[in-house]
């Protein structure tokens, strides 16, 4: 699904160990969760809307229970990545994460490309041909946003208002199957530092929008995301950062950087469909 270094399970370690996570700093066995080449996964029956089974890789089907490990952020298409992005994305094999990306569709506006290429080295379907202006093969785009977050013309965009709600709910319900057969078996705990404008699949980090806060804990993914949203929008904005507007307290941060999505919606939809609820009690510690 990505270019870069994780093609599958042997890059995926690779950059694992490079950033940190060896045995010996862990002091647990690294396991990629959906096999070699991305294909070992089980069908997991669900009710949803768009889904009547979604693709769960093997490795977290086959576990007893689970620590759900997550740097909330931004993210060019669902606004922010929380908890439920990070179950949706994390546990899906490649398949499935195209399942949940299926149906968006990168556009050029032909007004704004200057031609130079970048976005075709950067698409990982190789969709995207390139000679006075770029030209997207809508058959083979799977709508991962890769060129839109590198264009700088900012000349790629998507169908907001039809192509964002569903892409939500669609991650809303891989959620859901990810955590089928746990019964409460997961523990959520999530870091709300570093909160970047950009999810951490890109290949730079931007500055910080808001000031370190701490991490949080749950044992419902929606709660934790209701809970980590309400908490950064308290912050002040930081200056210097790609925070355009919403810097009071009070305002919605992530709107402040991605004006064009309401990334808090998923929360609503995730709440409708049973994967948790948007109440919360806040305990300090
Ligand atoms: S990166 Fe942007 S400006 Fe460059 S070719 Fe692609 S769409 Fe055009
Ligand atoms: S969104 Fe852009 S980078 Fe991703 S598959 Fe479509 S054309 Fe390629």
């Amino acid at each position: 699904m990505y270019i870069g270094s994780r093609h599958n399970a042997a890059d995926h370690l690779i950059t694992a160990i490079r950033h940190g996570f060896a045995y010996a700093v862990v002091d647990c066995p690294l396991i990629i969760a959906d096999g070699l080449k991305g294909n070992d996964y089980q069908e997991v029956s669900i009710d949803g809307g768009h889904f009547k089974s979604v693709r769960i890789a093997r490795g977290i089907t086959d576990a007893d229970a689970m620590v759900v490990l997550t740097h909330v952020k931004g993210h060019a298409l669902a606004g922010f990545g929380g908890a439920i992005k990070n179950l949706a994305m994390g546990c899906a094999p490649p398949v499935g994460k195209r399942d949940q990306h299926q149906g968006m569709q990168a556009e050029v506006n032909e007004s704004l490309c200057e031609g130079c290429g970048y976005c075709e080295t950067q698409c990982p379907f190789s969709a995207i041909h390139v000679e006075d202006k770029a030209v997207i093969d809508r058959s083979i785009c799977y709508g991962c946003s890769a060129c839109l977050q590198v264009c700088p013309r900012h000349a790629i965009y998507f169908n907001w208002e039809r192509d964002v709600p569903r892409f939500l709910e669609r991650m809303a319900e891989y959620s859901l199957g990810a955590v089928q057969g746990f019964k409460r078996k997961i523990l959520y705990i999530s870091f709300l530092t570093d909160i970047t404008p950009d999810c951490d699949c890109v290949t730079w980090s931007d500055s910080p929008i808001v000031p370190d806060i701490g991490f949080l804990a749950s044992a419902d993914p929606v709660a934790i995301d209701t809970a980590a949203l309400d908490i950064i929008n308290q912050e002040r904005g930081l200056t210097g950062s790609s925070l355009q507007c919403h810097h009071e307290p009070g305002e919605d941060k992530f709107t402040g950087v991605w004006g064009y999505v309401d990334g808090s919606y998923i929360l609503e939809y995730a709440e409708k469909i049973g994967l948790g609820t948007r109440s919360y009690t806040l305990v300090e510690i």
